[in-house]
């Protein structure tokens, strides 16, 4: 269906990848080196014409004392300790590297990354970085554009990584809910209105402001109803005299191939971890929009708000996409005819930046799941995984103001919270411009659509088609899981063989390979048997398995590097990876 990789050096699809990226044998060492020094060369001057008058502090003198030289030789010494320890560190910018979500990064995300270090803005709020700030700004208003919002009306912000953005997705979720049930509370116990629970925490914010307008509560009455501002267990009791039955708590709807991540963010805003209720998947591993529906309707007709639904866009074992679109059809179709206001985050951390794919690289049905995130409330997206950003680069974005409330509790009508300074609405307190910069830099140069980002992601899922298939092909009893984008997992397993027997080879084969110090970097996922029960019957009936394990174990691969596809170094690696696992099979079978 699509084209094998080709690389032909006429061919400007190559060559713009070759412009992205310093190269495995840093074969773009001399221009990244003139731009590191005019950039060096550059903050040297600022720095000394900047407030010329005031004179310097160092003198030569002072540098030819011996106490300098000796510190100086000492420190030059002590980088060299560190540079020469560094090497022994995973290379993960080689093309051999195909283990976790992280590959070599790319040329401007490393110069831009720099920049923003060496003026170390701190972006908690404008008066601290007036250029960090807007900077921040512009590159979130081109991360939104990516996923089809718009940049003015959507709001965002870099953080430290996917889990933190994740816990911020949850964290707004939860001030949404908690103002609607507040205002719910002090309506019921009023007896201005008589809401069932599910009716209050599921009002939506037009329903909020008219009933707010109407009834006039004030700022500190509503307050004394919020769980967010009062010991949760009090409020709890309030809830069951407003709604006339004891309070179950809230669920998270959230599908089994779930992000460890979630895990802390219920934990840390205290919902509890029994308030995670798993959504099912397919056979593919993909959340079952079925199962969906009968959650909603079972945590509804129990009594028990919604704080958020989750899916998951890029999963991080498979690099499966969940039906975005569908979701949230559900969703809107509940708000439409029942008035139900449900939460939707989409965990992107991984497959958000896939939304710059051209048109046709996925299948119509994930294109249309990547181009609904546009409709949710909030979405995860890491540009230290597929944006090819040094770490720490995460980000929250909100399809607008309205969805990117935080939980200070105030203002009962919510008039516009742009006043509200930035570092009350993020959770983090001093952040680096690092992220956010390198980010800029990338969407100005690469540019985050078809041309940039799409032209290279596009190539990293033909190389896993081709490694895929050809893995397949060669490589007897190779049983591979299903592949939306550039990630697969596979094991070997011989007929009528037990889970535990394919598990214990899948750990052995990932270890032999590991201990092989020239070979490739993969690495070893497992799916439980309670998370994906349909997709492990599927997959393990191809060899007719013995079920005797409560997980699978898989070799991973995540072929995220541009370059594993290139013809011109002196290793294939598509054919190096396949005589790689041919040697290890057979040691193994031997
Ligand atoms: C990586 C990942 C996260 C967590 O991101 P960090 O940047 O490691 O904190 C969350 N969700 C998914 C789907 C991920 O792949």
């Amino acid at each position: 269906m699509i084209k094998p990789v080709q690389e032909n050096n006429c061919d400007t699809q190559d060559i713009a990848i070759k412009t992205f990226f310093l190269g495995p044998q840093s074969e773009n060492k001399e221009w990244l080196a003139v731009e590191l020094k005019s950039l060096f060369n550059g903050w040297f001057d600022w720095r000394q014409d900047k407030f010329k008058a005031d004179g310097c502090a160092i003198s030569d003198k002072n540098k030819q004392s011996s106490y300098f030289k000796e510190k100086q030789a000492h420190l030059h010494n002590t980088v060299d300790t560190l540079r020469t320890r560094l090497q022994q560190e995973v290379p993960t910018y080689s093309p051999r590297y195909i283990g976790h979500m992280v590959s070599e990064v790319s040329m401007p995300a490393l110069i831009g990354h720099i920049t923003a270090l060496l003026h170390n803005p701190n972006i908690i709020c404008e008066e601290a970085a007036i250029v960090g700030s807007k900077i921040e700004e512009e590159a979130i208003s081109d991360l939104l554009c990516m996923l089809g919002i718009s940049g003015t009306d959507g709001r965002g912000h870099f953080t430290s990584g996917g889990t933190v953005a994740n816990i911020e997705g949850l964290w707004r979720a939860r001030y949404r809910l908690d103002h609607f049930l507040a205002m719910g509370t002090w309506l019921n116990n009023k007896k201005h209105t008589n809401m069932s629970i599910i009716d209050a925490a599921h009002m939506g914010w037009d329903k909020y402001e008219e009933l707010a307008k109407e009834h006039n509560p004030t700022e500190a009455e509503l307050k004394q109803h919020s769980f967010v501002a009062n010991s949760p267990w009090e409020v709890a009791d309030k809830y069951k005299d407003a709604f006339g039955a004891p309070f179950k708590g809230g669920v998270v709807l959230i599908p089994g191939s779930k992000h460890y991540s979630w895990k802390k963010a219920v934990s840390m805003l205290g919902l509890g971890e029994t308030s995670f209720r798993g959504v099912a998947l397919d056979d593919n591993g993909c959340l079952c929009t079925e199962d969906l529906r009968k959650q909603i309707t079972i945590a509804l007709e129990a009594g028990q708000p919604i704080f958020s639904v989750v899916s998951v866009l890029g999963t991080t074992e498979l690099g499966e996409i969940d039906p975005v679109d569908k979701v949230q059809d559900i969703l809107d179709e509940f708000k439409h005819e029942k008035g139900v206001h449900i939460w939707h985050h989409v965990d992107a951390a991984y497959g958000g930046f896939f939304a710059a794919l051209p048109k046709g690289v996925m299948s119509e049905e994930k294109d249309q799941a990547i181009r609904a995130m546009s409709r949710v409330n909030t979405i995860t997206l890491d540009p230290h995984k597929l944006g090819y950003a040094p770490y720490a680069c995460g980000a929250l974005l909100a399809r607008d103001e309205e969805n990117y409330r935080t939980s200070l509790f105030s203002a009962p009508y919510i008039t516009s919270d742009a006043a509200i300074p930035r570092w009350q609405r993020t959770l983090e307190g001093s952040r680096s411009a690092t992220g956010a910069t390198a980010m800029w830099l990338n969407s100005k140069t690469i540019g985050l659509n078809s041309d940039g980002y799409g032209r290279l992601l596009a190539r990293t899922i033909r190389t896993r088609e081709e490694l895929a298939r050809r893995v397949q092909e060669q490589i007897p009893n190779c049983y591979i899981t299903p592949m939306d984008t550039n990630i697969f997992c596979f094991c070997i397993a011989n007929k009528g063989e037990s889970l535990k027997a394919v598990n214990s080879r899948s750990e052995e084969i990932f270890k032999r390979i590991q201990d092989n110090g020239n070979g490739f970097y993969l690495s070893k996922t497992s799916l439980g048997v309670k998370d994906y029960p349909k997709l492990i019957n599927k997959f393990t009936n191809q060899w007719n398995a013995n079920v005797d394990a409560d997980h699978v174990s898989l070799l991973r691969v995540v072929l995220m590097n541009p370059f594993f596809s290139s013809t011109e170094m002196n290793t294939d690696f598509f054919e190096e990876f396949i005589n790689t696992l041919k040697d290890n099979v057979m040691q193994k079978a031997g």
